[in-house]
């Protein structure tokens, strides 16, 4: 017998024949003599919907409308679907009920709309699988200090999923999605993506902060720091899926497992920066301050006593970026300009951290596709670049052929 936390994304329980479906799923784990508990995401467009009504109420201010109001109408996609599973459950013969995330608790801390979980009470949800019920708990939504409603951020449902796991130990959490597993890339973008059948943490963990949002970046931490064993698979196929684990479980390392990419990035440069010691920590810490967070930071010195200094945040805080950066600005500047048609391209692997030339072969693979780099940063497990937007998939394509990823055809 072992326990397991079964997640299924929005696709997953999309309209109420997939939640019966998900109900045989959840049936014939229980069947095997599992204990199970479930985690559901609102079903696809839902939570979208909900976002859309809220900037639509408000639209003078959106997106800087009470949060924790955002929290309550957003939350309610889950609650739909966990009474709508454990209904689908009972009427397969099994002992079911729904979980809202204030009921079990999962205390969160008080950043609404982006509420990171603080703790979780097991003990209910443990007392609830041992005596064969299956929970179904509504994933993305916890409850903050304030005693309000509070949600984990877009794609939260995998965090919810995977801190319960740690909470109830249980021996895996599978989460089911609509791709089959991870892949060495975004498979809707590169027909010849592979099919991984492990990938390490930190691998995962970059690739998920690098854009693949297969899996919540944040549950990916969280799977790491209590080592959970992660399974992704698809709950319209019976196929195998990928295994999140430690490096050790995996016999033969790729040099590079993955290319990532993310369409959420702005650059905004600096132009003609007096050039005196202060000025980065003048510029970065209002933006900290401001909770704002920058990503690539470069800075060019001229032979003018000036500098270029460029850095990159996300598309959406672009326009607050650029307000703190011009209230705060200090020392003499010619200009401020921004430019929000950017991609930032990525390739990881565990493998670089014992080899040299990573970096070089993607260099050669984006020139011979004639593709400019802005800028470059790298860490020990992953290169990444800034592009124009237009080269993307260009881009993600010539790496992926570049690091013989692509499936036999
Ligand atoms: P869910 O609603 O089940 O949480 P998501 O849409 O959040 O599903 O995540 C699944 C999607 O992640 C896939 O449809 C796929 O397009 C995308 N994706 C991006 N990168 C990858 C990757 N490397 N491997 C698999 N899927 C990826
Ligand atoms: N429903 C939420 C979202 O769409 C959470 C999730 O699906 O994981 O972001
Ligand atoms: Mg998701």
């Amino acid at each position: 017998m072992a326990r397991i936390v079964q997640k299924f994304g929005g696709t997953s329980v999309g309209d109420i024949a997939r939640i019966q479906n998900v109900a045989r799923r959840v049936k014939a784990e229980v069947d095997r003599g599992n204990q199970v508990a479930v985690v559901v995401s609102a079903m696809s467009g839902v939570t979208n919907q909900l976002v859309d009504y809220c900037n639509k109420i408000a639209p003078d201010v959106a997106p800087d409308y009470d949060q924790r109001e955002y929290d309550a109408v957003v939350a309610t996609g889950e609650c739909v679907t966990s009474g709508l599973l454990a209904i689908a459950l009972q009427q397969l013969g099994l002992q079911a009920r729904s979980w809202a995330g204030w009921q079990i608790p999962i205390a969160t801390d008080g950043a609404h709309g982006k509420a990171r979980i603080a703790s979780i009470d097991g003990a209910e949800i443990v007392r609830s699988m041992e005596s064969g019920h299956v929970a179904v708990v509504a994933g993305f939504q916890g409850l903050g200090p304030d005693n309000r409603i509070s949600t984990l951020g877009r794609g939260g449902s995998d965090t919810t999923a995977v801190a319960l796991a740690a909470a109830v130990k249980a021996d895996r959490c599978d989460i089911y999605t609509d791709v089959d597993g991870v892949y060495t890339t975004d498979p809707r973008i590169v027909s010849a993506a592979r099919k991984l059948d492990k990938i390490t943490y930190e691998e995962m963990l970059e690739m998920a902060s690098l854009g693949a949002k297969v899996l919540q970046t944040r549950s990916v931490e969280m799977a790491m720091k209590h080592r959970v064993r992660v399974q992704v698979l698809s709950s319209f196929t019976d196929q195998p899926g990928t295994l999140v684990c430690d490096e050790e479980e995996i016999v033969e390392q790729e040099l590079v497992s993955g290319v990532a990419y993310s369409r959420d990035e702005a650059k905004v440069t600096l132009v003609g920066v007096q050039d005196q010691p202060g000025v980065a920590a003048g510029i970065f810490g209002p933006l900290a301050d401001a909770n704002i967070n920058v990503d690539m930071i470069v800075q060019n010195a001229s032979s003018d006593g000036t500098t270029d200094l460029t850095f990159t945040t996300s598309r959406s805080e672009l326009e607050r970026a650029v307000k703190v950066v011009k209230e705060n600005m200090k020392v003499p500047h010619r200009s401020i300009s921004t430019d929000k048609a950017v991609a930032k391209v990525s390739v990881i692997g565990v493998g670089m951290r014992s080899h040299a030339g990573v970096a070089q072969t993607m260099f050669k693979a984006l020139a011979d596709k004639g593709i400019n780099i802005h800028i470059i940063s790298t860490s020990e497990i992953k290169v990444s670049v800034l592009i124009s937007e237009e080269y993307t998939e260009l881009a993600i394509r010539a790496l992926h052929t570049a690091y013989g990823l692509d499936a036999a055809a």
